[in-house]
């Protein structure tokens, strides 16, 4: 496969094939850039029916984890890997330990850490064989472990600016409609409804949903209905692509404003919700207190530093909501060209070791 044509216009440094039959091990880690830093993204196990389609994936989201990382204000370029999940039982301690080799080889260009489909046990197998990881367990205080509470936490402080700047009143008078309640959604729905916000809530998992909505008084919405929610934010905190040609045109929402990674099902949309009226925080921006908490914990900063850059997220957004303001472009177009600048300016600042 030619992955510079398959990525035309940003093409990633560098593709790596893994390839361990021993081991169980078949996918990709892609290096989309490394000129802020190591290149750093979490290790995705999924089902694919072909090679092709996984590297598509690293691919995409490699480039997304640059752009994410550099809007972040971190030292990190941008990469993933991707893992064929093998059918039937498999072992996942070799499957993970040939995972660590493969990370190992490349030097500390990509660091790795959980995403979709691993978990801490898996990285914690994964450093066995590499220093280049990080989601292990917190020890001693500090910050490692499940990132979600500083997703969720980022894009509460999204919403608690976005809520200012379109409507002119905070988050706590709003009404926010959440779209799936997993580690993210449920914390995020917590936050709000200690800051006064009232919730309408949609999951699949029916317990979930009781549960969240007897914790916060939140109205239980069903799947299909909840983009058409009467809100002032409607949250994507499950799946990709739900803001479409099909779902926009339904929004009630003045904000979207959400933890998901890629809502927009094409660059177009973004400026069907600008036509739209509707104010869009774009997701990579929004949803940085993950991978913050990651590089925390990579690099050994402690807690405060994690919260003092969670809590800069708001001014990044002003600053893309002006430039797309300034140069009559959609939101989401805004971010992805303040993004690119920042990476060629970049200078890879220096790492301590790990
Ligand atoms: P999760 O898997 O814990 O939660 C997703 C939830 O969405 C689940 O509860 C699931 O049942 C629900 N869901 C599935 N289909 C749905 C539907 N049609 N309608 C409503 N709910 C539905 O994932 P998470 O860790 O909470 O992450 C949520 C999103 O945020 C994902 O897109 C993820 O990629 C993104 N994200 C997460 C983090 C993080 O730190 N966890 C960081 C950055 C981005």
């Amino acid at each position: 496969m030619d992955f510079s044509r398959a990525h035309d216009a940003h093409p990633p440094e560098q593709v790596v094939r893994l390839q361990d039959s021993a081991g169980g091990l078949d996918g990709v880690i892609a290096l989309h850039s490394t000129l802020l830093g190591p290149a750093a993204g979490g290790c995705r196990l999924w089902t694919y029916p072909h090679f092709t389609e996984a590297t598509q994936d690293a691919l995409r989201l490699a480039e997304g984890m640059s752009y994410k990382n550099a809007l972040a204000g971190l030292p990190l370029g941008g990469g993933k890997a991707v893992l064929r999940r093998p059918e039937g039982d498999f072992d996942r301690a070799a499957l993970f330990r040939a995972f660590g080799e493969a990370v190992e080889e490349l030097g500390g260009r990509y660091v790795t850490a959980e995403d979709v489909g691993t978990t801490v046990g898996d990285m914690t197998e994964v450093a066995r064989h590499t220093r280049y990881v990080a989601g292990l367990p917190p020890r001693d205080g500090r910050p490692g472990g499940d990132p979600s509470p500083w997703t969720a936490l980022g894009v509460f402080r999204a919403m608690q600016a976005a809520a200012e700047h379109r409507l002119g009143r905070p988050v706590g008078d709003c009404t926010v409609a959440i779209q799936g309640l997993g580690s993210v959604g449920a914390s995020l729905a917590d936050l709000l409804h200690e800051a006064g916000a009232r919730l309408i809530v949609a999951e699949p998992r029916s317990a979930v949903a009781a549960a969240v909505a007897t914790r916060t008084g939140a109205e239980v919405a069903s799947l299909g209905a909840v983009i058409e929610a009467r809100c002032d934010i409607f949250a994507p905190c499950a799946l990709g692509g739900v803001l479409n040609a099909r779902s926009i045109p339904k929004l009630r929402a003045a904000i979207v404003c959400g933890a998901a990674n890629n809502q927009l099902g094409c660059e177009e949309d973004g400026t069907a919700l600008a036509e739209r009226g509707v104010l869009y925080a774009p997701d990579y921006v929004v949803n940085a207190g993950g991978i913050i908490n990651v590089c925390a914990e990579y690099l050994g900063w402690d807690s405060d530093e994690v919260a003092a850059r969670i809590d800069a997220i708001p001014d990044r957004l002003h600053q893309v909501w002006a430039d797309a303001e300034q140069a009559g472009i959609a939101v989401n177009l805004a971010a992805d060209r303040l993004a690119r600048a920042t990476i060629a300016r970049g200078r890879a600042p220096a790492m301590a070791a790990p």
